[in-house]
């Protein structure tokens, strides 16, 4: 489902990726790991072309990320992202806010968007909310009303970018509830988290960025429990 080959990017003269490459199977569900600044947001912002790669190739949901030839609108179909700030239309209630971009971009009926909406509402254990609006709903809310919103679009793909560091504690559960019966639905899904009871529980594979590369990637019950990489080592023992 993903591709990534030697994935460069630099901000001027700081080079944040310097050198990923990983592959991504359909169905899997990765969780990105490493300190703050070592570049998992920038690589998954790369994923989607939200950040323009200054090297390499990623192939996603077979759109080549790195031709500049691809309908890069297409490719952000396929990919489904959620934000750490839930990025909802604050003007607009719940049902509007899921139904504008499938009504927009892939031309369904009012009447289409509205049971798909219901349906995903449901999903998220959301649908007495209809009617709301974003600033009536908890953060945990919100996010779980971004999810439905991505999931809306029918994506391949979905990236999650530290869906729950912004909420309250009381809250993250809920929300990491919604993706990980998303993980057990099938779909493909790469998330940047420091929730590692999450990444022990639902990920098939962690990968550990650090100073702009892979250092370590395993399954979570090696990862954690035996890290064989130094800075690895380092990085778990002062968060777990
Ligand atoms: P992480 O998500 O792991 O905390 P980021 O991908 O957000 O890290 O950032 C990695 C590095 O790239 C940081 O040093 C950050 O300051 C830098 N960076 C990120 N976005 C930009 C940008 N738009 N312009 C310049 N530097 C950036
Ligand atoms: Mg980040």
């Amino acid at each position: 489902m993903i591709k990534i080959r030697n994935l460069q990017k630099q901000f001027g003269s700081t080079h944040v990726l310097r050198g990923i490459s990983c592959d991504i199977a359909a169905n899997e569900v990765v969780c990105i790991i490493g300190p703050s600044g070592s570049g998992k947001s920038t690589f998954l912002r790369c994923m989607n072309a939200l950040e323009e790669m200054s090297g390499g190739e990623i192939t996603v949901n077979g759109f080549n990320v790195h031709d500049p030839k691809t309908d890069l609108n297409q490719l952000r179909q396929s990919v489904g992202m959620v934000f750490q700030r839930f990025n909802l239309f604050p003007h607009m209630t719940v049902l509007e806010n899921l139904i504008l971009a499938p009504m927009d971009v892939k031309k369904l009926s009012k009447a289409e968007a509205i049971k798909n909406a219901e349906l995903l509402l449901r999903k998220v254990g959301l649908l007495d909310k209809i009617d709301a609006y974003p600033s009536q709903l908890s953060g945990g809310q919100q996010q779980r009303v971004a999810i439905a919103r991505a999931l809306a679009m029918e994506p391949k793909v979905m990236l999650f970018d530290e869906p729950t560091s912004a909420l309250d504690p009381e809250l993250v559960g809920e929300v990491l509830a919604v993706m990980k019966s998303l993980a057990h639905e099938g779909m493909t899904m790469v998330v940047v988290t420091h929730e590692m009871g999450f990444a022990r529980d639902v990920a098939d594979r962690v990968i550990f960025i650090d100073q702009g590369v892979i250092q370590e990637e395993d399954v979570p019950e090696k990862l954690f429990t035996a890290p064989a990489n130094e800075r690895t080592q380092a990085f778990l023992s002062k968060i777990l």
